[in-house]
């Protein structure tokens, strides 16, 4: 018997985007990072991060970038609406974190959203607010002039995709991976100054500074004698790598690979960089801070949604300065009492 063919019809918009959210927001920490990441793409020097319940309950974040205009408010919660590239080509060179215009979009569809932005050149500022991706008010209200920035109130993460919610992982589980998220900012632009506050606990301020070792030093003050550092190049590519011993404690275990200020989860490169610490080491423990800086033609950002995989065209150049800056700081390394023969 031959059935008759059902209607093919296209999504409307606001289901695709709950469907594309699954891809970016998989998890609080997912959206964290993207707003972060809007937050130093805007210019930001202070950025404001407040986090209830592991960020199901509230995710709130102000800045002092550029913010938007009234006009673009809308558009920023848009899919595939960014300022950030106009040809493919673009993606080459990036200069931002971002560049696929999908993740507020994305957020918006599966959160309560408030979102409040002012320009510098304006008077008001912009205002709107979002459930389950439908609009339910966008205006302005005055203000004077003199602030500019953004500020995004995200509620009931999740609160209409209950399956997603369900996949969420234990509170512990999702704790750290948000620290690992806002700690991998932290680390990868000192010259912001964060204020970060998680539920009712005091917030942790970490000031501007003008370089990675001063931020280093201030996550780990009593560790300022032992910190191993060292700035290597190999042809255009250059790695910095910062050794911290595991002894000295941090709210989460710091091991962050950066490549052009980007934070990535490579498992080769963490593989190759966490055997070489145990050849020269001897199974010490460490927290590590690597940045490569790496010429944009040579790497695509453009693999996955989450932007946290990079494809490298010289990887093979990336693991040489890996190992031969461990091997260096090896040497460098104090030699401790207990190893005096
Ligand atoms: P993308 O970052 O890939 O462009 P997003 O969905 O994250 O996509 O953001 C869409 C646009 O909204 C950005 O390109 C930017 O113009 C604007 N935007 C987002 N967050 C901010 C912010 N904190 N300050 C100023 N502009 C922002
Ligand atoms: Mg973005």
């Amino acid at each position: 018997m031959v059935s008759v063919p059902p209607k093919i019809d296209l999504l409307p918009e606001h289901l695709i985007d709950q469907i594309k959210a699954g891809e970016v927001i998989e998890r609080p920490g997912n959206l964290i990072k993207e707003i972060l990441e809007n937050a130093v793409d805007a210019g930001s020097t202070k950025i404001e991060l407040s986090i209830k319940n592991n960020g199901l309950d509230l995710i709130s974040l102000k800045d002092n970038g550029h913010g938007m205009r009234k006009d673009d408010l809308p558009l920023a919660f848009s899919r595939h609406a960014t300022s950030k590239i106009s040809r493919f080509e673009d993606l080459y060179k990036l200069r931002s974190f971002g560049f696929r215009g999908e993740a507020l979009a994305s957020i918006a569809a599966i959160s309560k959203l408030h979102c409040i932005s002012q320009t510098r050149e304006s008077k008001t500022a912009s205002e709107i607010k979002i459930e389950g991706g439908l609009t339910l008010y966008h205006g302005e209200r005055q203000t004077g002039s003199g602030t500019h920035g953004t500020e995004l109130q995200i509620q009931d993460l999740f609160f209409n995709t209950p399956a997603r919610l369900k996949f969420i992982q234990s509170q512990q589980a999702e704790k750290t991976f948000i620290r690992k998220i806002v700690f991998a900012f932290i680390l990868s632009r000192p010259e912001i100054e964060f204020q970060i506050k998680f539920d009712d606990a005091d917030k942790d301020i970490y000031p501007g500074r003008e370089t990675l070792r001063e931020r280093i030093e201030d996550i780990f003050p009593k560790a300022k004698e032992t910190i191993l550092h060292s700035e290597r190049f190999y042809e255009n590519n250059e790695l910095t790598l910062f050794l911290i011993p595991g002894s000295f404690k941090a709210p989460v275990k710091l091991q962050n690979i950066f490549i052009n200020g980007r934070y990535i989860l490579d498992k080769q490169l963490h593989r190759v960089l966490s055997n070489a610490l145990d050849a020269t080491f001897g199974g010490d423990d460490f927290h590590y801070v690597a940045h490569f800086h790496l010429p944009p033609d040579t790497i695509d950002v453009n693999v996955h949604p989450n932007k946290t995989v990079i494809k490298c065209l010289e990887i093979s150049k990336m693991i040489s300065l890996l190992t031969s800056t461990v091997k260096e700081l090896g040497s460098k390394r104090p030699v401790r009492e207990s190893q005096i023969p």
